[in-house]
């Protein structure tokens, strides 16, 4: 291994936990969640006796996130009584990473305070933008003074390690405008920032405007462009691109190492449990997902079954492309001795000649210890690593 790659993510696993209720359901959006919040505590006693059923594996677990939905609509003793449950079914470090997705539109002092009290260290705010106009257009419940007064107010109730989610690439945007969202971001100084690119998801009502011709996608070219300008000026400000959608504070200022540790096991081949409907888990070489059915969820758990939906085992060559698709999402890309000894064949063996031809046009730099994409490569990831893929055997 190269040496001189800092902060390897380890090998402890992730526990995701899913909570399934917005109070509105945002124009872009295809995660499972729905408005009818009168479930909660069914779902709350369903979710802890799915943990009765998956608890005490063997692995031990130094995350716990909560996700959805909007995990922010619970009440403290709610989120309290899910992670302690959590400890108790679980091997979870004392150290655990405990991060909540929080939506600006929920957020009060005094609950951001319970919260913390409850366990919760790491805060992830969809702020999404600073202008009402995106806000509007993104169907979000709340204002661009709700976004600042949570990120305020999430410093008040003393989180220190704060993560802001951003979309960019909304019809019309100029660079102009999404400068201006990028310069009000880093005024914060969050410790962590996702910025992701708009996509028309099948099925959610901006997919259908889109084929209504309601309004015309930015062009791609100027998505890049924006991608560039987000990529240079995060970097500017001391924010490093570890993925192509995430940036953390550099550790050198904040003195700790700020990328989400529990997002890097999904592109790193690390075991992740995920609870409640729709959640997603893989213990290599399985992959299994739950119900996306809410009553469905409910009724298993109360009838002793296991609420999953499907599991797979993947196929070796399935296991590599999934290494290479996910490890070229990363700024540090594959590690290249890590690869070998999983798969048991040299990687420039197998995909020398196109790696090669890909490092030649400046897609990607293919070093002895890792082959890494370039920034250019990074917005093209998914045609550059269905290339190198292709040539599997
Ligand atoms: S708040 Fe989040 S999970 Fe809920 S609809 Fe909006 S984007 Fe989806």
């Amino acid at each position: 291994m190269n040496p001189e790659i800092q902060g390897e993510p380890d090998f402890s696993a992730g526990l995701y936990i899913h909570i399934p209720f917005c109070l509105r359901k945002c124009s872009y959006c295809n995660f499972f969640s729905i408005t009818d919040i009168t479930l909660q505590n069914e779902f709350i006693n369903a979710l802890l006796g799915e943990m009765l059923l998956a608890g005490n594996s063997e692995l031990v677990f130094n995350t716990i996130y909560l996700g959805g939905g909007t995990p922010s609509l619970l009440e403290p003793a709610q989120t309290a009584k899910i992670i302690s449950a959590a400890y108790k079914r679980f091997n979870i470090s004392i150290a655990a990473e405990i991060t909540m997705e929080v939506n600006p539109g929920t957020v009060t002092l005094a609950r951001l305070k319970e919260f913390k009290k409850a366990g919760v260290n790491r805060i992830n705010i969809g702020i999404q933008s600073f202008q009402d106009k995106n806000l509007n257009f993104l169907g979000r419940i709340h204002s661009a003074a709700d976004a600042v007064f949570g990120i305020q107010t999430a410093r008040d109730a003393g989180f220190d390690n704060i993560g802001l989610d951003l979309i960019y690439g909304l019809p019309e945007q100029s660079v102009e405008s999404w400068t201006a969202d990028l310069k009000k971001t880093v005024k914060f100084r969050p410790e962590h920032l996702s910025c992701y690119i708009l996509t028309y998801e099948k099925g959610t009502p901006l997919q259908q405007a889109r084929k209504n011709n309601s309004f015309c996608p930015l062009p791609e070219r100027t998505v890049g462009t924006l991608f560039e300008i987000t990529t240079c000026f995060l970097k500017e400000n001391a924010y490093e691109q570890y993925e192509i959608s995430n940036f953390a504070l550099d550790a050198k200022i904040v003195g700790t190492d700020r990328r989400s540790r529990h997002n890097q096991k999904y592109w790193s081949n690390i075991p992740y449990i995920g609870l409640g409907p729709s959640a997603h888990s893989y213990i290599e070489p399985a992959r299994w997902w739950n119900t996306s059915n809410l009553k469905e969820y409910i009724k298993s758990i109360a009838e002793n079954r296991s609420p999953i939906m499907e599991k797979e085992l993947l196929t070796r060559e399935q296991q590599i492309m999934e290494s290479i698709f996910l490890g070229m999402r990363t700024s540090e890309g594959i590690d290249i001795e890590k690869f070998e000894q999983r798969f048991g064949s040299g990687f420039y063996d197998q995909f020398g000649k196109t790696v090669y031809y890909l490092e030649k046009k400046g897609y990607l730099t293919a070093g002895q210890y890792r082959c890494a994409l370039t920034p250019k490569g990074l917005l093209l990831h998914d045609s550059v690593t269905s290339m190198i893929v292709g040539n599997l055997p």
